[in-house]
């Protein structure tokens, strides 16, 4: 104890003891004077002084140093109570001294109750810290050795907390070990802090970068996966913008875009391209949160993105398969549908032209069959090259599928004047670019094309009617003789919508019964009728009664002409089956036309006979018309079904004979009975002697095969003598009679003539 401060401290107690002291001493040494009045010496006054100031220091030195005590502990509790942590000093027998309010917060427990139970903190140490509980307190016990350590306990509540324990022994001046204080800080919520921000720094390091900014969007932290996409090191990109990972890809306005949104709304997440450190663009994932303080002042940004090069692959190559073609790796038809429209409303805003080329590789499919699809495939693929550098970079070029490309041309020209030349110059270009030659397999080929162009104002036609209108176009180019151009000439469209119309309407007309049969018949050179051509006539609801050559070339196009023979076939044999029953008006015999299409079906021969058995007709009343036509598909075939039906006893005639490939070697084989010549002969075999030569051949060779011959077309009698010096015996022309009707033809007496 230092003196000096001590007296200073207790001063008043010091001076208050001694003026005490003094005035008992004097009190006690002025009744000795007062007794020993005239035997009293200095000395008797002397000494109850200095006694007096003794006892008053002696005294006063008590109670100064009892008073101390008494503050020190004061003190001592007075910071001890108002302490967070929880202070306790126990004795060296394990007794608490002292134990400071705040226990009752860091443990549940009150300091009666630590008082009371000298072991409770051991207790309240939970199971996982025991261990090093047990070595802490063996150690502090046996070395003293001051100790910190962190240890769980579980409160009063159940609740596990974190201390931080720190302990060291207590001696006095001598050394002699008094007990043990120490002193517990809950540090519960620094724990939780901690653990937060260690799950906070893992979830930091993700696949995902992460970047920090401050609030001028200075780069203050990223994290591994950044350095790893960006390829930037952490020391490059501190304290700068993200600005150094722009590609350039995007304008001024996509970034102001960006930021107002982050403004507005705290975040923004979308795609966009960025640049390695490499210099190599690739496209990301990005989301930039805003992160505000209390006050809602933005203090960071944090942009996460991750590099989706792999997934834009994926996505990319699923686009190409929907709207790429396999081969050529142009757009197909959807796309090209999508480019159209959009063509056409940029039309629409700009008041401008655009234009179709419907491509069509002329006798493609010839190349395919005889040089294998390799080579087809190959070609087609030059094509796509050979078009694509005809073009510019706005304009499409696509392949339908097959052999047909279009190409769009958008945006052209003001007025149609200038479109026009514009279109024909590229379609041209394309044509002899299509016509050089090609190398295939090592191969030289020559190719040519047909383009159909049709032009587009806007989005006035739809899609749908514009490339219509370009195939329209490429059927005239085609009709033309291919390899050109053409233009789509509305009144063209026209006629292919009466076709479209018509080929309808015939649909209805074999549902509707509107066909009729007209019958011409067939006569020897008497004028003896041997039976009737059977003639296909329309009683158009609208149009009234129509001939065959306005209708039977559609009939044949839309492929119905085949249904149509075979209604007229079974109409015939019930005209037939009524003569059977009739006398008088056997034994007439019924030629029936057959078309190409009927004959080449490959049931045709049980279509017939079933037609024929239904009917019960005797199979030889019936003649079946056939032309040279419906032998191309193979002379081997005809002749089987002609047989076939042959031997059941129908007859066969060759129609419009002198016309076609008049073959003779193949007439030879084909069994049949009849030969037809072709008006076309017979119409000038007055007139012209060579159409008489050939007439007379006709004839001539007919008999040598042993066929009948028919000459038809017959006008004049002229005619009819000639063909008669001629050889021929049967006929049939206006000379004798008209088509007519089946009521005129079973009331004319035929043999008057
Ligand atoms: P086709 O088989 O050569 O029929 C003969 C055509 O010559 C008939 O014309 C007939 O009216 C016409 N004709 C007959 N005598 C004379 C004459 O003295 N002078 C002239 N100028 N013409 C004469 P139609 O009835 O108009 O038939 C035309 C073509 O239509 C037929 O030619 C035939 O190819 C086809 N056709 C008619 N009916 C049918 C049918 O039921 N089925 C099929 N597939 N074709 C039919
Ligand atoms: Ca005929
Ligand atoms: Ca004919």
């Amino acid at each position: 104890m230092e003196i000096m401060p001590f007296l200073r401290r207790h001063r008043r107690v010091y001076l208050s003891y001694v003026a005490a002291g003094l005035v008992l001493v004097l009190t006690f040494a002025s009744m000795q004077m007062f007794m020993l009045y005239h035997q009293s010496s200095p000395r008797h006054f002397i000494i109850p002084t200095l006694l007096g100031l003794f006892i008053g220091m002696l005294l006063a030195t008590l109670v100064a140093m009892r008073r101390e005590m008494a503050i020190r502990q004061h003190l001592f509790r007075a910071v001890a109570d108002l302490a967070q942590e929880f202070i306790y000093v126990r004795n060296t027998q394990g007794v608490y001294e002292y134990v400071s309010p705040s226990c009752q917060e860091i443990t549940g427990y009150g300091q009666e109750d630590f008082y009371a139970e000298p072991h409770l903190l051991s207790r309240l140490v939970v199971d996982e810290d025991r261990h090093e509980w047990d070595r802490h307190v063996y150690q502090m016990h046996n070395e003293g050795k001051p100790e910190r350590l962190l240890i769980r306990i579980r409160h009063r509540s159940g609740e596990i907390r974190w201390l931080e324990h720190v302990c060291s022994d207590l001696r006095d001046d001598n050394g002699n070990l008094l007990g043990v204080r120490s002193t517990n800080l809950d540090v519960t919520d620094r724990m939780k802090n901690e653990q937060q921000l260690a799950i906070a720094a893992t979830a930091f390091q993700t696949h995902d970068a992460i970047l920090i900014t401050d609030a001028k969007a200075m780069i203050v932290r990223v994290n591994k996966a950044f350095i790893e996409i960006t390829g930037y090191e952490l020391e490059e990109v501190i304290g700068k913008t993200p600005a150094i990972l722009k590609s350039g890809k995007h304008d001024q306005a996509f970034y102001e875009e960006m930021w107002a949104t982050i403004k507005r709304e705290g975040i923004w997440e979308g795609e966009l391209i960025d640049r390695r450190k490499s210099g190599d663009l690739y496209p990301k994932h990005l989301t930039i949160t805003a992160v505000k303080d209390e006050l809602g002042v933005i203090t960071n940004y944090v942009g996460v993105f991750s590099d989706i090069t792999i997934r834009k692959a994926a996505e990319e190559e699923i686009h190409r398969l929907a709207f790429y073609d396999p081969l050529t790796s142009l757009p197909n038809r959807r796309l090209l549908i999508d480019r159209l429209q959009l063509a056409m409303a940029a039309c629409d805003r700009n008041n401008s032209y655009g234009a179709v080329l419907f491509i069509d590789l002329d006798n493609f499919k010839e190349l395919n069959d005889t040089q294998g699809h390799d080579v087809g495939d190959q070609l087609l693929v030059e094509v796509a090259h050979r078009l694509l550098a005809c073009v510019r970079t706005g304009d499409t070029v696509a392949r339908l599928g097959g052999d047909e490309f279009v190409v769009l041309l958008a945006n052209l020209f003001d007025t149609e004047l200038d479109v026009v030349p514009r279109a024909e110059s590229v379609a041209s270009k394309v044509l002899s670019s299509l016509h050089l030659p090609y190398l295939l397999n090592g191969q030289p080929h020559h190719g040519t094309a047909s383009i159909g162009v049709a032009l587009f104002h806007g989005s006035q036609k739809s899609v749908d009617e514009l490339l219509k209108h370009s195939d329209v176009a490429l059927y005239q180019a085609k009709n033309s003789g291919r390899a050109t151009l053409r233009f789509f000439d509305p009144s063209m469209q026209q006629a292919l919508e009466v076709r479209a119309k018509l080929n309808k309407e015939l649909h209805l007309a074999l549902h509707e019964n509107q066909f009729e049969l007209y019958f011409q018949p067939q006569v020897d050179a008497q004028g003896q009728c041997l039976g009737a051509e059977v003639l296909l006539r329309w009683q158009h609801p609208e149009r009234g009664l129509l001939m065959p050559n306005e209708f039977i070339s559609y009939a044949e196009e839309s492929g119905l002409i085949a249904d149509i023979d075979f209604w007229v076939l079974a109409e015939a044999c019930k005209r037939l089956n009524r003569w059977q029953d009739k006398p008088g008006t056997t034994p007439l015999l019924l030629a029936v036309n057959v078309s190409a299409a009927a004959f080449m079906r490959a049931d045709f021969v049980d279509d017939v006979m079933s037609i024929i058995n239904r009917s019960g007709v005797e199979p030889g009343m019936l003649k079946l018309e056939l032309t040279e036509t419906s032998l191309v598909d193979g002379v081997d075939e005809a002749i089987g079904k002609i047989s076939r039906l042959k031997a059941a006893g129908v007859r066969f005639s060759l129609d419009d004979f002198g016309t076609g490939y008049s073959s003779l070697a193949y007439l030879r084989q084909l069994p049949i009975s009849q030969l037809k010549i072709d008006r076309a002969f017979v119409r000038n075999v007055v007139s012209d002697a060579g159409d008489a030569v050939i007439a007379k051949t006709i004839i001539g060779m007919a008999q040598n095969l042993g066929l009948e011959v028919v000459a038809e077309g017959v006008e004049t009698r002229e005619q009819l003598d000639l063909l008669v010096s001629f050889g021929c015996k049967t006929f049939q022309g206006y000379l004798f009679s008209r088509p007519v009707t089946f009521w005129d033809f079973e009331s004319r007496n035929w043999s008057a003539l």
